[in-house]
């Protein structure tokens, strides 16, 4: 058996619950989602167990997501043992928790956060995410960055008549030096599809200040450069974002194990079809169930 990826396969970003304590209009359905048992959801070890056969294989980067992942009980621990693979160990949060969070986070080897924030005006956050406290996520920025992480990124989702007049309160907090902005496409994928016509809005790459930068995987989608594959909460491996494909890895061991994350990796499109209203993602899932 091939022992390694045989693409430039090293960055495995993992969701570790559905769940979140925001519901963002552009990814997570009004009603939130459908509980599911405790038993869908991948326990540690089975997560560990999988990223470590990923790890074997090649990969040198891990990214825990959700949902949001500080709400899984036992994250902190969870993030320790990942740590232990030997990887560059980060994680993607909504920032509600993080002040609770971030020091412990950092000690148990999560060396840098990406906080998603679509807005710096507390009422559009309220509205933009159902109810969400802004002021929560920026002490949660404070905490990471007392905690050591640097540098810290913020992503927030361009927005047309939501955050298009945000530009400047942006760049402020680039200033520091430490702090990166990166305004992110908005996809037609999940309820993302529905506001894409009326909410799509981006920026030049070119034309925008230093560490502020844009992520275009609408206006250039970088399937070429992909190096990622995404590991689902209920243990599917998703080889593209917007592919409706998923391997369930759930359940196997060694080998068996192995080959189907190599099976994942050769199962990597080329490329993805155009992004837009009239031919949205294929995903089968909304962001908010792979962790972007
Ligand atoms: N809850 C965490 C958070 O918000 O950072 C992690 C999961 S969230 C699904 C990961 C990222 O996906 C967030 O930055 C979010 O803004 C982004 N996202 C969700 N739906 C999207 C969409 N339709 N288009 C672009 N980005 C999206
Ligand atoms: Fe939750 Fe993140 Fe989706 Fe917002 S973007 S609803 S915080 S998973």
């Amino acid at each position: 058996m091939t022992d390694t990826f045989n693409r430039s396969i090293s960055y495995l970003r993992v969701s570790v619950t559905d769940r979140c304590n925001l519901r963002c209009r552009y990814c997570m359905p009004e009603g939130g989602i459908e509980r599911r048992g405790h038993s869908d959801i991948l326990r540690s070890e089975e997560i560990i167990e999988i990223c470590s056969a990923a790890v074997e294989l090649g990969i040198t980067k891990i990214r825990v997501t959700g949902g949001e992942p500080l709400v899984r009980k036992g994250i902190t621990e969870l993030c320790a043992e990942l740590g232990k693979l030997g990887v560059e160990l980060t994680l993607t949060t909504n920032g509600i928790l993080l002040a609770q969070y971030a020091a412990a986070l950092y000690s148990a080897g999560v060396s840098r956060v990406n906080v998603s924030l679509d807005t710096l005006n507390p009422d559009r956050f309220r509205e933009l995410t159902r109810g969400g406290e802004l002021s929560a996520v920026l002490r949660g920025i404070e905490a990471a960055r007392s905690a050591g992480m640097s540098p810290l990124k913020i992503n927030a989702v361009a927005l047309r008549g939501v955050n298009d007049d945000e530009f400047e309160a942006f760049r402020q907090l680039t200033l520091d030096g430490t702090t990166e902005v990166r305004f992110i496409e908005l996809m037609p994928i999940g309820e993302g599809k529905a506001l894409w016509d009326s909410s799509f809005y981006t920026y030049d790459n070119e034309k925008l200040p230093p560490r502020m930068s844009v992520i275009a995987p609408v206006s250039h989608a970088f399937c070429p450069d992909c190096n990622r594959l995404r590991l689902t909460a209920d243990g599917k491996i998703k080889p593209c974002l917007h592919s409706a494909l998923e391997l369930n890895v759930r359940g196997l061991h060694g080998d068996n194990l192995r080959s189907a994350l190599l099976d994942a990796a050769n199962a990597k499109p080329e490329r993805h079809a155009g992004l837009t209203s009239a031919a949205p993602s294929e995903s089968k899932r909304g962001m908010n169930r792979i962790g972007g």
